[in-house]
């Protein structure tokens, strides 16, 4: 009865937490960060085990910081001039490229550079294969942060190309405008914590549709139709899986491709078959980013990282949130019969941090092999409540039980006095403490007169309530600091620490008053009154041990019957 209830109270406890911590928006937010952050470690364990491989055509024509100088060095000003890049562009394309992509690069000048634009405008109308950037940073709000978008918006995707109105967009190259479409956004969302895990797959603004570059790009290089896995969340975004920290992809400083453009020097690489990604990684240009895998990490990266997972189709899912509820509830389940089926306390605890240990393993590999986030923080806080709230259980029915132990084994059933080892414990106990601290202690011996009679006339039943009653009556009429027993047979005895020997001998005869003086009910229609005898000892006077102060009430029990029962002596 009481385990049931108790087993009510676990679920009820356990309820109102999940309430609580559901509705606390800040408890919900810390959980969430802290998932956040194991998905960032077991990226980071991936990526320092390089078990997953980057797509090695990728390359990186990097403005690195040594670029950077070189142009300002050779050319005298920053940004560099447009035709230069067109002829950058001549020297890859005569190699055959998959294509080439340019990051946020073509602003609109601030000086006018007329014939220099236009070699770079007349670049993207030659190449099909060439792609450039735009970002919406210009645009209110609401342009820049993902749309919230139900699936049927997303699937089928939407038609980019009639969908985009690029006078929306930050002003790039009017002349590329009008002479290309390969030009996709952007734009990244980042976390609360600052960290860029996901990316949008387009903006949607005003009824138009904004892909990403990185879209439009592995789009067209997998014919249109071979992108795999690309299951967005509820703000078309998509989760990156990460091939490892900044510099993965093969970088190629952009100063040794411009001298070989224009033709200073060789340059010994292999453009045939590459997809080639524009893009600054120098720390003093602006577009550095913090990811699961590296603090500092160019945006060029990320938008190689984003092609090469949707090429790859490694793109990472999260698991439904009813699995991972499921989840929990399983671990809380194993957990809890964990620690009520092992009786001891450390191989129990030992058990549910190896199950959780195997958990974490568990999905890790699955994040590994099967690209899938099972969440970490979530099912462990539950087990983890689920372990703390069972082991309390168990410790107050342990308790619980041992109170009823203990009960039981100093008890007498019939009188529900303590019994006769209680009462040779105490006994002992105190004497031992009147002898320390010099203080007293008395004892009574108390039997009933002509038991046996009473017996003999109304029955072993009617004896035994009778017996019961005068216990019941004995106990009413001492303080709770005396100890009351049944001695044996019907002889009870009552320990009264503190108590000299003449107030033992007023409390004596208190009580053979009391019991004379009461009826005693032997069934429901029928009474009768009995009378105790009594013998009265204390410590120090009658003896310094336990025995002769008995011996001594025994007399002088004795002695009451012997002068005509129903006195003290
Ligand atoms: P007295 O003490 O006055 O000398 O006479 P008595 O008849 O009470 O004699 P004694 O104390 O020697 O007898 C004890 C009797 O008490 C024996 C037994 O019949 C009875 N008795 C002992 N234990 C119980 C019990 O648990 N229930 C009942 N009903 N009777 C008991
Ligand atoms: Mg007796
Ligand atoms: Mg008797």
């Amino acid at each position: 009865m009481f385990k049931k209830f108790l087993y009510f109270l676990w679920i009820f406890v356990f309820l109102i937490l999940m309430f609580l911590g559901l509705k606390n928006g800040s408890f919900i937010t810390f959980i969430n960060s802290m998932e956040a952050r194991t998905f960032d470690i077991r990226q980071r364990v991936l990526v320092n085990s390089q078990v997953r491989k980057h797509n090695p055509d990728i390359v990186i024509v990097a403005i690195d910081d040594g670029s950077y100088e070189y142009i300002l060095d050779t050319y005298g000003e920053w940004p560099l001039r447009r035709d230069l890049y067109a002829k950058m562009v001549d020297y890859i394309e005569a190699q055959n490229p998959k294509s080439i992509a340019f990051d946020l690069m073509f602003v609109k000048s601030m000086k006018s550079e007329d014939a220099a634009d236009s070699a770079l405008v007349n670049i993207f109308k030659k190449y099909d294969n060439v792609y450039t950037a735009m970002n919406l940073d210009d645009q209110p709000q609401d342009l820049r942060t993902p749309p919230k978008l139900s699936l049927p918006d997303i699937e089928p995707y939407p038609d980019t190309d009639n969908t985009v109105e690029y006078s929306n967009c930050r002003i790039i190259l009017r002349g590329i405008l009008d002479a290309t479409s390969n030009i996709g956004m952007i734009n990244v969302s980042r976390s609360n914590d600052g960290v860029l895990r996901r990316m949008p797959l387009y903006l949607k603004y005003q009824d138009k549709f904004y892909p990403q570059l990185g879209y439009l790009l592995a789009n067209k290089l997998s014919g249109n139709s071979g992108l795999k896995n690309i299951r967005p969340d509820d703000e078309a975004s998509v989760i990156l899986n990460w091939y490892g920290p900044a510099g993965t992809f093969e970088n190629i400083p952009i100063y040794k491709l411009l001298k070989a453009a224009e033709g200073k020097e060789t340059l010994d690489y292999d453009f045939s078959n590459k997809i080639v990604y524009f893009g600054a990684t120098a720390a003093s240009l602006f577009d550095i980013k913090t990811v699961p895998v590296d603090k500092v990490y160019p945006g060029v990266e990320v938008q190689a990282t984003y092609v090469n997972n949707l090429l790859d189709g490694s793109l990472i899912q999260r698991v439904p949130l009813s699995i991972n509820i499921l989840l929990a509830f399983l671990l809380a389940a194993i957990t809890v019969f964990c620690v009520l089926r092992i009786s001891s306390m450390p191989v129990a605890f030992g058990g549910a941090v190896t199950i959780y240990a195997v958990y974490v393993l568990f999905t890790y590999y699955a994040m590994q092999f099967k690209n899938l986030w099972f969440e970490i923080v979530s099912p462990l806080t539950f087990a983890l409540f689920a372990f703390i709230i069972t082991v309390i259980i168990k410790y107050l029915i342990k308790s619980r039980d041992f109170d009823q132990q203990y009960k039981l084994a100093t008890t007498d059933g019939l009188t529900e006095l303590y019994n006769h080892r209680y009462f040779q414990e105490q006994l002992q106990q105190l004497v031992l403490h009147a002898k320390r601290y010099e203080v007293p202690l008395s004892l009574i011996i108390i039997d009933i007169d002509f038991f046996k009679k009473f017996n003999d006339t109304y029955g072993h039943q009617s004896g035994d309530a009778v017996l019961r009653q005068v216990a019941m009556e004995l106990k009413k009429n001492v303080r709770s600091s005396d100890i009351v027993c049944r001695y044996g047979g019907e002889e009870m005895s009552i320990i009264l620490p503190n108590t000299k020997y003449e107030e033992a001998v007023g409390i004596a005869n208190k009580l053979c008053t009391i019991i004379a003086s009461k009826k005693y009910k032997l069934s429901s229609n029928r009474e009768s009154n009995v009378t105790i005898s009594l013998g009265v000892a204390s410590f120090g006077e009658d003896g310094t041990e336990p025995a002769k102060i008995i011996e001594a009430a025994d007399k002088r029990l004795y002695n009451a019957k012997e002068n005509g029962r129903n006195r003290v002596n």
